[in-house]
């Protein structure tokens, strides 16, 4: 089976749908006509029976013979039918089934950098604060903004922009492992969500990432002009029992705030001295 050329992921999804539906159809249609086969020929042989029980006449058995051999080769071909069908199904909904793997895939990957989409970050983090509340294992998260992005941007056009964010991307990427999840939280900004990690760790960790994006010097691949380095600022929180989604994506949002007043290019966490995250909270909810 071809599913069509890239598309928007809701049409896709609806071609799969169509597709899972026709195959549905056939497949009930090929047994109801089994059944009907089946009790045609289970009267047939209850027919042959009671006729076989009246009679000794020789040309009539030999007539209910035949009858009953035409009946059964009814029935074999039906099966058969039935078989083929059931294979040449299985094989579709094999490749359904992957079909549908890819746009689940798809649907939570961000397509510039390839890590995981907004969407995936939003059910990530709340699955990793509901293991952290369950468990009482620390969690952290980390939030990063490229520094100054926007001059970059306008000196060097928004196409290279791009490139500097896969390769931020990149950084970020191979300075995690394991079951940290690395997003992209929205334009420059990436967020790091770091299950059984306590705050001290998801400094360590974040230190590492911003490392690695000051050591790349940027290369323009076309022209090979040296672009030279962008720096990112992080913010890191950790999971407070009782906090909310939006709690510790503030707290970590103020960090990275902090970082950026306090001259970019730092990582910030909640319990610097400098960062108050209380003074956000508290505004915050008086707001409301
Ligand atoms: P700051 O150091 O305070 O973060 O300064 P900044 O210029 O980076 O400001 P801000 O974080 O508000 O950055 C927003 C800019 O990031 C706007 C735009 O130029 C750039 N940007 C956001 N999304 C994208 C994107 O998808 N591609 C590109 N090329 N640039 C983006
Ligand atoms: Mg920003
Ligand atoms: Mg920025």
């Amino acid at each position: 089976m071809i599913i069509s050329p890239p598309n928007r992921l809701s049409d896709r999804i609806e071609e799969v749908g169509g597709k899972i539906s026709t195959e549905l159809r056939s497949i009930v249609r090929e047994v109801e006509e089994y059944v009907s086969t089946a009790n045609h020929y289970g009267d047939a042989l209850v027919g042959a029976s009671q006729n076989l029980s009246k009679t000794e006449d020789r040309n009539v058995i030999r007539e209910i013979v035949a009858q009953l051999i035409h009946e059964t080769k009814d029935v074999e071909a039906q099966n058969r039918a039935l078989s083929e069908q059931l294979a040449s199904s299985q094989a579709q909904v094999v490749e359904l089934r992957e079909t549908l793997d890819t746009i689940r895939y798809e649907s939570l990957t961000d397509d510039l950098t390839t890590l995981a989409n907004r969407k995936h970050f939003d059910r990530s983090l709340l699955q990793a604060m509901e293991e952290a509340e369950d468990s009482g294992e620390p969690m952290s998260l980390l939030m990063t903004d490229i520094d100054h992005f926007k001059k970059f941007n306008d000196t060097f056009g928004h196409q290279t922009g791009d490139q500097v964010l896969r390769l931020v991307a990149i950084a970020v990427k191979q300075n995690v492992k394991g079951q940290d999840i690395p997003c992209r939280y929205g334009g420059e900004e990436f967020a790091v969500i770091l299950p059984k990690t306590n705050l001290r760790q998801a400094v360590a960790v974040a230190e590492n990432i911003r490392k690695a994006v000051m050591a790349k010097e940027l290369i323009k691949r076309s022209t090979g002009e040296n672009l030279g380095r962008i720096t990112i600022s992080i913010g890191c929180s950790h999971y407070t029992p009782g906090d909310t989604m939006q709690d510790i994506i503030e707290r970590a949002d103020q960090c990275l705030y902090a970082a950026k007043r306090s001259g970019r290019n730092l990582v910030k966490c909640e319990t610097d001295p400098d960062v108050n995250v209380m003074d956000s909270v508290v505004t915050a909810s008086g707001a409301a």
